[in-house]
Parts: structure tokens; C-alpha cells; sequence
């Protein structure tokens, strides 16, 4: 029998590639991860929780100016940039001992190198002069910014891997992309007083969510002052003279002045220079390594967990696929990761919180849809003369009850879709909703008490 320097190698320490590292070596297996940058991967140094605290500064503003209709009277105020980022270097390095922490109680060595397969089973530690072999190896290496770099002018640009540590906060930003990291930052970056253009080359901004999402946080961004032009293509990023450093030319014939470009148009997954193909492991067209639905890859004793697989590209949904690869790699319990309603938040300013069907994808599927909506100004903004409105949405299949989708836009959607994440993963129907107590007063009593449908869509033809 062939004996390997470890039971298993893990490439990349981020959310995925930790979570097994950790279990694994927690079973008492001899485990090696490499990680050529810093533990805790794009969701801990440069994604999800940076960006939280970001949007919890730029809320600020608002909260001084709320305060006063509660009796209030905030006295001069004034933003430091860098104090932000320093505290938010504080923090990630924080968790990223935690999560050093937690590989070095399972005794999950850690290797600070890039890695390289050489073949299925054997590693080199690119610039260590090692160079290991494993049994089984994972792959989470998960994903990197996309930059369109046919665009003139590209190298200008900003991506949200440089965003965080910029030297100063820009007076004004033009950020391109009409997804996730593009809205969370155009709030954050309004939020903070810069002057903020969002480019989108479609119709709509988050057009894969629910019409009334996108429309009503389309609305209240450009309501906030988020100037967001549509329809338009960025074509070329040049250097001004003038006050702002850059000129953004849009395919409309518009050329805006601005500090700063963010190129916010999608991640792809880090595949290359990895030498996936001395292992011949099995890429897709967007570079994502294919796997089966085990998470195993084309050869055998390769696996791969997370954005690098490009099924879902979130921080929960590696860790999960990491456990299930747990189970069904080294507990003889095959489990396959479950990508069904999957809640998920955007920090948009308001923030929209979401799981399960759209009405759009249920009138597709489903010929009698209810839809029950509300749309209310939440009492906290009452007494601070705030017009700022919520919605609660339920999307439901009236023939069998069951509940379809479930939306919120406002104070707290990412926190209620979590909890409405459980209820519709539990089959629950629109009954079970309506039997359920109301918590008074609070903005999510109004998921159970819709008690009439808004409307209908009948074989996808809205009624009533
Ligand atoms: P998204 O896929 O969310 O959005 C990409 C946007 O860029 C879309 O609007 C897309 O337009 C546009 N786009 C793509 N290519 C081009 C191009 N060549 N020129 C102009 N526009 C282009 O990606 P993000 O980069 O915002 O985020 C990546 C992923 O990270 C997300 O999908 C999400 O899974 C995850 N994420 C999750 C967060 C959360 O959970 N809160 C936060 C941030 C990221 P179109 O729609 O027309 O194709």
C-alpha cells in the first residue's frame, strides 16, 4: 500500500477549505492546508465581513440625522477613513487568528505557500523547496475578482479586492455592475458622502431577484442620491486633468469624472496556474473545476468545495459542501450537499433579504400564484420623520398552499430571511404562517398577518 505524507491536502484557508481542514484533522487525520495569502479566505479579508462593518459605518449618517426626532441633538460629527480601515484590519486579523486557531487545535498543519499539483496525489509548495504528497486532496481555492480587461483603461479601475484599503476615501466613485458587490457598495460609499454613480449595462440593477425588489431598492437608492444610469457600458477609463482623477466614457456618449472605478461585474473561479491539468482534473468553460454531486471531481481522489465550483457563491454554502465532502470522504456517509433555498442578503441600503421563489420564476412554474405584499413605513421611522418604506412579500402556490418564496426590503431583511429560511425549508404553507402568532410591534408580524392575497397570477397572468 502506498503510504502519503498526509490523509488529506487542502488547497486554499478560506471558508470551505478551513471548515474541512478542521474536521478532518479533528477525526485524527493527517491533514496539510496551503495558503499562499491569509487564513480566512475572501468572506473573512476581503468580503462578507469586511463589507458588513463598512455598511454599519456608512448607516451612520442617517442614525445622527433619525435621532433627533427621538429628542436627540447630536453634536458636530466628522468621518475618518482611516480609522475605519485600521479598526476593520484589527478585526479581520482578529478572526484570522481564530481561524489559525481553530486548524491548529485539530493539529491541521498549516502551510503558507501557493500549491501546485504535479499530480493527483502529489503537491509542490511553490517556493518552500517542498514538495508533498496526500491521499485525498481538496480544492477550495474559490474565486477572484472578474476584470474586463479588453476595456481601455481597465488598469485604472478599482476591484473589490483593493477596495477596502484605499489610501483615501474617494470624493466621488463610478462603480460598474449591477449585482451584489456593486449595490452593496454604491450604498456604502453614498452612506459615507461620496458621490456615487452606478453603471449598468441592463434595464434593471439585482434583475434576478423579485420585480418588487429591484424595482423598490432601485427606487431608494436613487432616492439616497445614488445617481444610477442604466442601459450604459463603461468603454474606456482615462486620466483628467481636472478636479476628479478619472474620465469614464459610457457607450451613451456620457463621460463622467470620478476619483475612483470599481469594477464590480462578477467573480470567477481561481483555477488558474494550479496545475489542475498535470492531475487532469476537469474544468468547465467558466473555468470552474466540474464536480459531481458529492463534490468530487473527475479524478478520484480530487475533490472541490466552494466558489471554485461556481454553484453557489456564498460563504455558508462552501462550508456546507466542505461538511457534506466530510461525511461522505472520511465517514463512509455520503451526503450530498443541498442547494435548495438557499436565504440570501443583500446590504443594499435598504438592505433586501430573500429565500425561495420570485413571483416571476413561481408564475413560470406554478398556474395559481398568490402573492400577499405588504408595503408600510416601519415605526422606527415614524419619529424620525423618515419616509424610507418596507416590504414584506410572500409568494405562495394556491392550489397546495405551500409558500414559494419570501422577500423583505428593509431595516433587518438579511436577519428575517434567515429565520424565514427554516419555516420554508420545513415545507411550511401560507396556513401555518397564519396561525402563527404575531410578535407586536415589530415590522416581520407582518409575515403572518397577510391574510388576503394582493393578487393572483393566473397561468402568469396577473389578476386582480
Ligand atoms: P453578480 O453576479 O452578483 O453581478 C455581476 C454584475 O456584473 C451583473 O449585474 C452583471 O450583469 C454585470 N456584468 C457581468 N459582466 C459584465 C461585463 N462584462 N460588463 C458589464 N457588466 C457586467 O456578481 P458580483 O461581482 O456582484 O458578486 C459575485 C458573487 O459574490 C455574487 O454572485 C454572490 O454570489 C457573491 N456575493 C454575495 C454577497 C452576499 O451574500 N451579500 C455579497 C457580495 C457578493 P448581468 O446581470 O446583466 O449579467
Amino acid at each position: 500500500m502506498t503510504s502519503y505524507d498526509y490523509d488529506l491536502f487542502v488547497i486554499g484557508g478560506g471558508s470551505g477549505g478551513v471548515r474541512a481542514g478542521r474536521l478532518a484533522g479533528s477525526m485524527g487525520k493527517r491533514v496539510g492546508l496551503a495558503e499562499e495569502f491569509r487564513m480566512g479566505g475572501t468572506c473573512v479579508i476581503r468580503g462578507c465581513v469586511p463589507k458588513k462593518l463598512y455598511v454599519y459605518a456608512s448607516q451612520f449618517p442617517e442614525h445622527f440625522s433619525d435621532a433627533a426626532g427621538y429628542g436627540w441633538t447630536v453634536g458636530e460629527r466628522s468621518f475618518d477613513w482611516s480609522r475605519l480601515v485600521a479598526n476593520k484590519e484589527a478585526e479581520i486579523t482578529r478572526l484570522e487568528g481564530l481561524y489559525t486557531k481553530g486548524l491548529n487545535n485539530a493539529k491541521t498543519e498549516i502551510l503558507p505557500y501557493r500549491a501546485v499539483l504535479k499530480d493527483a496525489h502529489t503537491v509542490e509548495l511553490v517556493g518552500s523547496g517542498k514538495t508533498v504528497t496526500a491521499e485525498t486532496v481538496l480544492i477550495a481555492t474559490g474565486g477572484r475578482p472578474f476584470m474586463d480587461e479588453t476595456m481601455p483603461g481597465h488598469e485604472l479601475c478599482i476591484s473589490s479586492n483593493d477596495v477596502f484599503d484605499l489610501k483615501t476615501l474617494p470624493k466621488s466613485i463610478v462603480i460598474q455592475g449591477g449585482g451584489y458587490i456593486a449595490v452593496e457598495f454604491a450604498g456604502i460609499f453614498n452612506g459615507l458622502g461620496v458621490n456615487t454613480t452606478l453603471v449598468y449595462r441592463g434595464k434593471q440593477i439585482l434583475h434576478r431577484f423579485d420585480s418588487d425588489l429591484y424595482r423598490l431598492v432601485s427606487e431608494a437608492m436613487a432616492e439616497k442620491g445614488i445617481r444610477i444610469v442604466t442601459e450604459a457600458q463603461i468603454t474606456a477609463v482615462a486620466q483628467a486633468q481636472g478636479e476628479s482623477r478619472l474620465a469614464v466614457s459610457l457607450d451613451n456618449g456620457e463621460v463622467l469624472a470620478a476619483d475612483q472605478v470599481l469594477q464590480a461585474i462578477g467573480r470567477v473561479p481561481n483555477t488558474r496556474g494550479m496545475g489542475l491539468e498535470n492531475a487532469g482534473v476537469k474544468l468547465a468553460a467558466d473555468g470552474s473545476v466540474i464536480v459531481d454531486e458529492y463534490s468530487r471531481s473527475s479524478v478520484k481522489n480530487i475533490w472541490a468545495v466552494g466558489d471554485i465550483t461556481n454553484r453557489a457563491q456564498l460563504t455558508p454554502v462552501a462550508i456546507h459542501e466542505a461538511m457534506c465532502f466530510i461525511e461522505t470522504a472520511f465517514k463512509n456517509n455520503p451526503v450530498r450537499p443541498d442547494h435548495e433555498l438557499i436565504p440570501t442578503a443583500v446590504f443594499s441600503q435598504p438592505e433586501i433579504g430573500t429565500v425561495g421563489m420570485s413571483e416571476e420564476e413561481a408564475a413560470k412554474h406554478y398556474t395559481n400564484v398568490e402573492i400577499y405584499r405588504a408595503h408600510f413605513r416601519p415605526m422606527r421611522n415614524t419619529l424620525a420623520g423618515r419616509q424610507d418604506k418596507m416590504l414584506t412579500k410572500l409568494v405562495v402556490d394556491g392550489d397546495s398552499r405551500k409558500v414559494l418564496g419570501a422577500h423583505v426590503l428593509g431595516p433587518d431583511a438579511g436577519e428575517m430571511a434567515q429565520l424565514l429560511g427554516i419555516a420554508l425549508k420545513a415545507n411550511a404553507s401560507k396556513d401555518d404562517f397564519d396561525r402563527t402568532m404575531a410578535l407586536h410591534p415589530s415590522a416581520a408580524e407582518e409575515f403572518v398577518t397577510m391574510y388576503t392575497p394582493s393578487y393572483r397570477l393566473v397561468n402568469g397572468m396577473r389578476e386582480g
